[in-house]
């Protein structure tokens, strides 16, 4: 059994890697959609902390916020009241991307676009407007290539932060997006949502976008001290073996008290046990990349 000190080194070695902007810039932009339908799962904590620590790694980051509730915008420090410009402007009336991302004060290479109240609105505007399922994806392509026309940097990943429903703003993200990160608390009922959410996901690659998949699972809010946590976490990754995440988020304090500070916790309290865990599951995020280019690129 490892003792304090051994878990204390690790966590330091950790923090020092994530220092040095240890992490791989991917061959080409990862989009990546934070998304489950249940709801409080940790979808906005994992999406705004892993981008915050892609980005202290020194990744260009953005950060789109799709969900009404404006958590994300909240978490990186971003005004998102009424009459802010935000993604309903980009999906609804066409707004470039580039008019409505804004940087974090925390890092000049971390951005944000928010969502407003009236992003609730996207879901009846889109009803039966033209290519409503590709308007994200439209739009993202757009900003990257006026990125590259404009000599900005490339940016290395973009997340989606997904509403806790499966409706028009999910499928957006779905279709603009390259993977799905699935965050899930371990507990009796996620396996059932789970099934829903792989079954949605699958539908979208076959009508829309074909490289899409349950890329990556991440398992948050995790007890390690009950035996549910632990017989759901092995019966995910009995289904899911290459997309399980090693890390595991545990509870914890730090956490839920970061976003009324405006902050993700990674900035706020770096040396928190779940500041260490994103930290490493942003590691991860970065090397399961890198493998699955690797594999591409051989076969
Ligand atoms: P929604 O479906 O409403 O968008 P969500 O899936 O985005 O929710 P979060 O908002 O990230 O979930 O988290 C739900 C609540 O749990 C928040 O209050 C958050 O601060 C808290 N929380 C998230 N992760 C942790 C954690 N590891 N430890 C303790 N609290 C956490
Ligand atoms: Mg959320």
């Amino acid at each position: 059994m490892s003792s304090i000190f051994d878990q204390l080194q690790a966590d330091h070695k950790i923090l020092s890697e994530v220092a040095e902007g240890d992490f791989p810039r991917p061959t080409q932009t990862r989009v990546i959609a934070v998304a489950n339908q249940k709801g409080g799962v940790g979808k906005t904590t994992t999406a705004v902390n892993v981008a915050a620590v892609l980005a202290q790694g020194g990744l260009e980051v953005l950060v789109i916020d799709a969900d009404s509730q404006g958590n994300a915008s909240t978490a990186l420090g971003v005004g998102h009241r009424d009459g802010t410009i935000s993604i309903y402007d980009v999906l609804v009336e066409g707004t470039p991307i580039r008019d409505v991302a804004v940087q974090t004060r925390f890092t000049p290479n971390l951005w944000c676009v928010p969502a407003t109240i009236d992003v609730a609105a996207v879901e009846i505007e889109l009803i039966d407007a033209e290519r409503r399922e590709s308007r994200m994806r439209m739009a993202l392509r757009e900003y990257l290539l006026g990125r590259r026309e404009q000599g900005l940097p490339r940016l290395d990943y973009v997340l989606i932060d997904c509403p806790p429903s499966l409706g028009i703003m999910t499928i957006n993200a779905f279709v603009a997006a390259g993977e799905v990160l699935i965050p899930m608390q371990a507990e009796y009922y996620a396996l059932e949502g789970l099934a829903l959410l792989t079954r949605s996901i699958n539908r979208i690659a076959e009508i829309h976008n074909p490289v899409l998949g349950v890329s990556m699972i991440a398992l948050t809010m995790f007890d390690k001290r009950t035996m549910l946590s632990r017989d759901v976490e092995a019966e995910v990754r009995n289904y899911f073996p290459e997309a399980t995440m090693e890390t595991r988020i545990p509870r914890s304090v730090r956490v839920a008290e970061a976003p009324s500070y405006g902050s993700p916790v990674v900035f706020w309290d770096p040396r928190s046990t779940g500041s260490v865990a994103y930290a490493k599951l942003a590691q991860e995020i970065a090397m399961h990349g890198v493998a699955h280019t690797m594999t591409e690129g051989e076969t």
